[in-house]
C-alpha cells in the first residue's frame, strides 16, 4: 500500500503560508464546512455541549452554493465537518456526492464513528468520500466511554473494522485515518490503542491536547512524561506567530457565515456571509483584512479567543510524532 498523509497533514503542508503575512492573498486550495453543529458525544475536552449558538443542520440550497463557487474558484480539498458530527446530518451522502460530482478533488470528514452502521458504511464507499478521520484518543473501552460521554467503545471498534473490511473487498482508494489528542489519562495507553486498531488504521495523527480557545480548560490535561521532555511549549508573548487559518482556509459554518476559525462555536470571529456575498468577494474583504491586521500586528487582545488560544503561542518547532518514538508503542506504529 502506498504511502498516504492524513488531511492534518496535508493541511499543514497547505498551512505553509507567506511569512509576511499579507492582509490580502490569493483564493485558498481548502474549504471547511460545518454541515452540522450538532453532536451526539459529550467529549471531555470539546466545547460542543456548552454552545449556546442554534444548532441544526446546512440546507442542501446553500452546501450547492457554496460548492458552485468553490469549484467555479479551483478550490481542490472540502473538509465536511467543524464544530459537530457530520454523519447525523440525514443528507450527508448527498452532500458528499454532489461535492465530488461538481469538482472537489479530496473531499474528507473526522467524525466520531457512532452514527455509522453498515448501511451508511456502503453509503459512504458510495458517495465517493476520499478520506474519513476517527477521532478516537483512547486505547479501551473504560477510558473511552469516559472521556467521549455517549459513545461506545464496541461500537466504535465494530465500526473500524468493518469499513477497513469492505474497502479492502472493495478494493476501495477510501482513506481510513485516526487523529489521538494526547492527554496524561490516554497517555498510557497508546500501546493498547495501536494492538486494537493498528491493522486497521493507515495513519493516526497524534495532537497534544489544546485549549480550543480556551474554551477548554487544558491545565492538568498535560502528560508529565511527554511535557517534561518539551522545553518551551508555550513561546514568550513577543514571538506569538498569526494563526495560519486566516490565510490557507474558508471556514463556513452552518447558518453560512465566514469565520476565521474551526472552532468558533458562538460565531464570534464572522467576516462574511455567502448567503449574502460570494466566496471571492470575501475573502479579502474588509473584515477579513482587518483580522489578518489583527494577527500580523500581534494585537490579539483584540480577539479575546485568539488571545487565549494555544495556536498562536504553541512552539511549531515541537514535534510530538519525534518525541512519541522515544516509546516502544510509537516505534511499532
Ligand atoms: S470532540 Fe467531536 S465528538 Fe466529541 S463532543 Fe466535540 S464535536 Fe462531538
Ligand atoms: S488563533 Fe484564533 S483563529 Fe486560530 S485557532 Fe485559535 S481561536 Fe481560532
Amino acid at each position: 500500500m502506498t504511502k498516504s498523509i492524513s488531511i492534518n497533514r496535508q493541511s499543514r503542508k497547505m498551512s505553509k503560508v507567506d511569512k509576511n503575512h499579507p492582509l490580502e492573498v490569493k483564493i485558498p486550495n481548502n474549504i471547511m464546512i460545518e454541515v452540522t453543529n450538532l453532536c451526539n458525544l459529550k467529549c471531555q475536552m470539546c466545547y460542543n455541549q456548552r454552545m449556546k449558538r442554534k444548532k441544526g443542520f446546512m440546507p442542501f440550497s446553500l452546501f450547492k452554493k457554496i460548492v458552485d463557487q468553490a469549484v467555479d474558484l479551483s478550490i481542490e480539498n472540502m473538509g465536511l465537518y467543524t464544530t459537530g458530527e457530520s454523519f447525523l446530518h440525514p443528507e450527508i451522502f448527498k452532500f458528499i456526492k454532489y461535492a465530488k460530482q461538481t469538482g472537489i478533488k479530496y473531499v474528507y470528514i473526522t467524525t466520531n464513528g457512532q452514527a455509522l452502521d453498515d448501511e451508511k458504511i456502503k453509503k459512504i464507499f458510495a458517495s465517493g468520500l476520499d478520506s474519513i478521520k476517527f477521532s478516537i484518543d483512547a486505547g479501551n473501552k473504560k477510558q473511552y466511554e469516559s472521556l467521549k460521554i455517549g459513545a461506545s467503545w464496541d461500537k466504535l471498534v465494530i465500526t473500524v473494522k468493518s469499513l477497513r473490511k469492505m474497502r479492502d473487498e472493495m478494493n476501495s482508494p477510501l482513506r481510513i485515518f485516526a487523529s489521538f489528542i494526547i492527554m496524561a489519562d490516554n497517555f498510557k495507553d497508546l500501546l493498547k490503542y495501536k494492538n486494537t486498531f493498528g491493522n486497521f488504521i493507515d495513519e493516526t495523527d497524534f495532537i497534544l491536547v489544546k485549549n480550543q480557545g480556551s474554551q477548554v480548560k487544558v491545565e492538568g490535561l498535560y502528560p508529565k512524561e511527554i511535557i517534561s521532555q518539551i522545553k518551551n511549549l508555550t513561546l514568550p508573548k513577543e514571538k506569538w506567530q498569526p494563526c495560519h487559518m486566516l490565510w490557507n482556509r474558508f471556514i463556513i459554518t452552518s447558518e453560512g457565515y465566514l469565520t476565521i476559525c474551526c472552532i468558533d462555536f458562538e460565531n464570534k470571529l464572522i467576516y462574511g456571509d455567502v448567503n449574502k456575498e460570494s466566496l471571492g468577494a470575501s475573502w479579502n474583504n474588509k473584515k477579513m483584512k482587518r483580522f489578518r491586521e489583527i494577527h500580523t500586528r500581534g494585537q490579539f487582545a483584540k480577539l479575546p479567543l485568539c488571545f487565549n488560544c494555544d495556536v498562536i503561542k504553541r512552539n511549531n518547532e515541537i514535534d510530538i510524532n519525534k518525541i512519541l518514538q522515544n516509546y516502544e508503542y510509537k516505534k511499532r506504529f
